[in-house]
């Protein structure tokens, strides 16, 4: 036997902890978190990037700059000792001239280096400069003492103190342009590196970066889908939970009404024998429905909660069909009940208690919701697995969009015509939860209007290995 509910157990009402949980609120501040971190590291890696290129650039420029300069105080180096040698030659006053202009250049490039470079360069340039002073003074007393027709004292001073003077004042020269052209050639190198980094390492860094902002801000959609979701789910079940009292209370007052009415009437009223039975008949009625009411409510609750097990034993469908069908036929003239069962049904196992509640409710319904009359058919059909019971009836048909809701706990469907019919929205939930159990499935088919038909598939895989092994 199935376990049947006890009085004591609580009436269920739809509960917060059928929600879904939302994603872990520590996930989402990580992901957050993840993706601000993301966002400032790939920001500053482009910063750094641009910073250190730029100060490469500018440091590259610099050293060309300073090589230039050296490059040209060489050129002007040269250009001075062929024209003192030119104006020894001949001194005439173009000579002198070519001589001042070669002087001018060189202090020219002297002073770009002292203008341009870094301390070390002023130094260089600054000593180049005394060197050059003493130099050009040498060569000034060098050719006064050609003029003056003195070529011992003139060769003197060329050996000990012009000659030496420019060795001087080139080898400084030479020995710092050679290490500014090291600089400026290590410059440019590490400006190439930089670019080339750039160029390879940044695109690999930035799809990193994009794959995990990708990958983050997915966790975030989702997080917030499932936020969403258990929002609406909040407002359904709360908006269910008002339907729920207010289907219940309207439930149970109506009989209660019932039972407080006549049992005031039988009190207060001298009535005769047969009137007594009557008014007792009435509110026994009343009492079979409110405990009809509180038996859905706790079987339903029973099955979701996973407490209730179904008896796993060979069921007769047909019988239970036919069972239930002359029941209701004492019941409801309007309504004949039709019978086409397949005789080769037998050997199906399950729970004959929960089947019998199955064909119940959806012939119950057929009837309720033919309010006009008219018939209603019970078929069964085995196929080779499976075993189909269908219940179709001629009355007011429900509406496509609704034929999925209806299986959903408490959803009555408000029409005109259903609101005068009693009913919780419990009757096929617990239909599709026993099906469901049994591993069954259950649909329903119908045309607004011309009525309905339920259909109940169980599978018969026992049944077959129990047939099979019998014969
Ligand atoms: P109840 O009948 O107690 O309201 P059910 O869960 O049995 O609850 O049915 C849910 C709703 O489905 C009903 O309120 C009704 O609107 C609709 N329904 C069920 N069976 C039929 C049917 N045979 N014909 C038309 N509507 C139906």
């Amino acid at each position: 036997m199935a376990d049947r509910p006890t009085d004591q157990e609580p009436v269920t009402e739809p509960q917060a902890d059928q929600v879904p949980r939302e994603a872990s609120p520590l996930v989402t501040r990580a992901a957050s978190l993840g993706l601000a971190a993301v966002v400032i590291c790939l920001a500053a890696f482009s910063i750094l990037g641009a910073y250190r290129m730029q100060t490469q650039i500018v440091r590259a420029e610099r050293e060309e700059s300073l090589r230039a300069s050296y490059e040209k105080a060489i050129v002007a180096i040269r250009a001075e000792d062929s024209s003192v040698v030119e104006y020894l030659l001949d001194p005439s006053p173009a000579r002198r001239v070519a001589l001042g202009d070669a002087t001018n250049g060189l202090i020219d490039a002297i002073n770009a280096i002292e203008v341009h470079g870094s301390q070390s360069d002023s130094e260089l340039a600054k000593g180049v400069m005394s060197v050059h002073d003493k130099f050009v003074a040498a060569s000034t007393r060098l050719v006064d003492a050609i003029v003056i027709g003195d070529p011992a004292e003139a060769r003197r001073i060329e050996v000990v103190e012009a000659k030496p003077a420019f060795d001087a004042m080139r080898s400084q020269i030479d020995a710092a342009a050679n290490v500014r052209a090291t600089e400026a050639f290590s410059a440019l190198t590490e400006l190439q590196a930089t670019a080339r980094w750039i160029l390879i390492e940044s695109p690999v860094v930035f799809a990193i970066g994009f794959g995990l902002l990708f990958g983050l801000w997915r966790i975030l959609e989702q997080s917030h889908r499932a936020a969403r979701e258990t929002y609406r789910q909040i407002e359904q079940l709360s908006k269910l939970r008002s339907e729920f009292v207010s289907i219940v209370s309207h439930e149970f007052r109506t009989p209660l009404t019932g039972i407080q009415g006549f049992s005031e009437m039988m009190r207060d009223e001298n009535l005769t024998i047969p009137e007594m039975r009557e008014y007792a008949g009435d509110i026994n009625k009343d009492a079979r429905r409110l405990a009809r009411l509180i038996t859905d409510m706790l079987d339903l609750d029973r099955m979701e909660s996973g407490r209730m097990t179904l008896n796993s034993e060979p069921v007769d469908l047909n019988r239970i069909v036919a069972e239930t069908a002359a029941q209701f036929r004492l019941s409801a003239a309007d309504h004949p009940i039709a019978l086409d069962l397949d005789e080769g049904l037998r050997g199906l196992v399950g729970d004959s208690d929960r089947l019998t509640q199955v064909v119940t409710n959806l012939l119950s319904n057929a009837i309720k919701y033919s309010p006009s009359g008219g018939a209603v058919e019970l078929r069964t059909e085995r196929a080779e697995k499976t075993v189909t019971l269908t219940v179709t009836d001629h009355g007011m048909g429900i509406a496509a969009e609704h034929l999925e809701k209806i299986f959903d706990r408490y959803s009555r469907l408000e029409t005109t015509e259903t609101r005068a019919i009693q009913g919780t929205g419990l009757g096929l939930p617990i239909v599709r939860q026993i099906v469901q159990m049994c591993e069954g499935k259950v649909w329903a088919t119908s045309e607004s209007g011309r009525g309905s038909v339920f259909h109940v598939q169980l599978p018969l895989l026992e049944a077959t290995a129990q047939g099979s092994s019998a014969a």
